[in-house]
């Protein structure tokens, strides 16, 4: 009798300290998906023969690799080959998989060639956006220490003008866009440009790219603080400089920039000219990089164009100067959206709907903007340039547009002056 209950007593002790360990096994682990962005014909940015996919595929195996030193992370891929996967299904995978978090794998590349270094994206979400704020600090203060620049980190606002229930305007990207919608925080690392010399080093070996997956692998665990199976942690390294991140911080300023007034000035409604542009601005760090996006009246074309900022903008009121691209039709155009980003890494988006602009500067999400039809453009001819020096910028634009830059991809609207 004695001896049965002791055995009864053993098996309800061990039975304890499996459920025990259970409890804190699931209370510790966290799960996180890899997405490695892009596949099947969707390639990505390309340069020097090497395809963005792939780079981006054997990153996530790098990492998922580096990762396995840590027994508390459960690491997922959305795609374990070289397969064309919808953004949602992405997120679909990620969500089906038990996923705390999405992280979706990136390089970059720009039109102006001029930009390098490694970048976060957040979701423009609210409930998600301080915590990943601090996460990609993390990673950009890996990524400094490797020896990149550190781009910065920013939320970037939809086109569509796509809300969420709350009233917040959706994510730009599909990705982050579908993980938020199943409940996710979700961000994309853009671990440094394909067309830069500088980061060449960094993404045409795999010694490069393993150098990336152990950073990636050190930001990852100093956000959780993981401990790896042989008892070592990683300490944080915030970022240095720049971004959503330390600079903002400083000054305790991380808002979006605030576009209050857009006007066309001048322009002779020829394409390959100039357009000149009156517009007020809002914002306290500065504003780093203004866009518009107009809409051909008859077509339904897009045709996007940056402001020329010859430094960042605080609160007062411009004169900029936009080249207008080669491309265009002839007809009249609506602006329908103003993108802005500022020195904190937030990016404003000001939808045309009904006659008035809303956008998300201030953070409140519902800021009004006048516009009237004041910015729109009508081009009438075919230009042809005197100015070399434009010339010279259309040339090399019109390259890239030919040597399929633009495919698939998302563009770099950041002005070649944010290092
Ligand atoms: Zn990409």
């Amino acid at each position: 009798m004695q001896r049965s209950f002791k055995v009864f007593l053993s098996i309800c002790l061990i039975w304890l300290g499996v459920c025990l360990w259970g409890l804190q096994a699931s209370a510790r682990t966290v799960a996180i998906a890899l997405d490695p962005g892009h596949g099947g014909e969707e390639e990505g940015a390309m340069y020097y023969g090497l395809l963005e996919k792939d780079l981006n595929l054997k990153m996530a195996k790098f990492l998922k690799e580096e990762l396995s030193r840590y027994p508390e992370a459960e690491v997922m891929l959305t795609r374990e080959e070289d397969e064309q996967v919808p953004l949602y299904e992405r997120a679909r995978r990620a969500s089906e998989g038990g996923a705390d978090i999405l992280i979706s794998l990136h390089f970059n590349a720009s039109v102006s060639h001029q930009s390098k270094g490694a970048s976060v994206y957040i979701t423009t979400a609210e409930a998600y956006r301080e915590n990943l704020r601090h996460f990609a600090d993390y990673l950009l203060g890996e990524f400094e220490a490797v020896g990149l620049d550190n781009a910065g980190t920013f939320a970037r606002v939809t086109q569509m003008g796509g809300r969420r229930g709350d009233g917040s305007f959706d994510d730009y990207y599909g990705v982050i866009r579908h993980a938020v919608n199943y409940g996710m925080p979700a961000m994309i690392i853009e671990h440094c440009y394909m067309d830069a010399e500088a980061d060449k080093p960094f993404f045409a070996s795999e010694e490069g790219l393993r150098k990336l997956a152990k950073a990636d692998a050190n930001g990852i665990a100093a956000y959780y603080g993981l401990q790896a199976a042989d008892g070592t942690a990683v300490t944080p390294k915030t970022a240095k400089k720049y971004g959503a991140t330390t600079k903002a911080l400083e000054n305790g300023y991380y808002e979006a920039p605030e576009i209050t007034g857009l006007r066309l000035l001048q322009y002779d409604g020829m394409t390959m000219g100039k357009a000149r542009f009156q517009v007020s601005v809002e914002d306290g760090v500065g504003v780093t990089s203004i866009y518009l996006v107009y809409k051909h009246r008859e077509t339904g074309a897009s045709a996007e164009f940056s402001l020329i900022l010859p430094e960042s903008l605080t609160t007062g009121t411009y004169e900029l100067e936009a080249y207008i691209p080669p491309y265009l039709e002839l007809g009249k155009y609506d602006l329908s959206y103003i993108g802005a980003y500022n020195a904190s890494g937030y990016d404003a988006g000001y939808n045309y709907a009904g006659g008035s602009m809303v956008g998300f500067g201030k953070c409140d999400w519902l800021n009004s903007f006048s516009y009237g039809q004041e910015a729109d453009l009508t081009v009438t001819k075919k230009g042809t340039l005197a100015d070399l020096h434009l010339d010279k910028i259309i040339r090399r634009l019109a390259a890239d547009m030919e040597s399929g830059l633009g495919r698939g991809q998302s563009l770099n609207l950041a002005p070649a002056g944010r290092k």
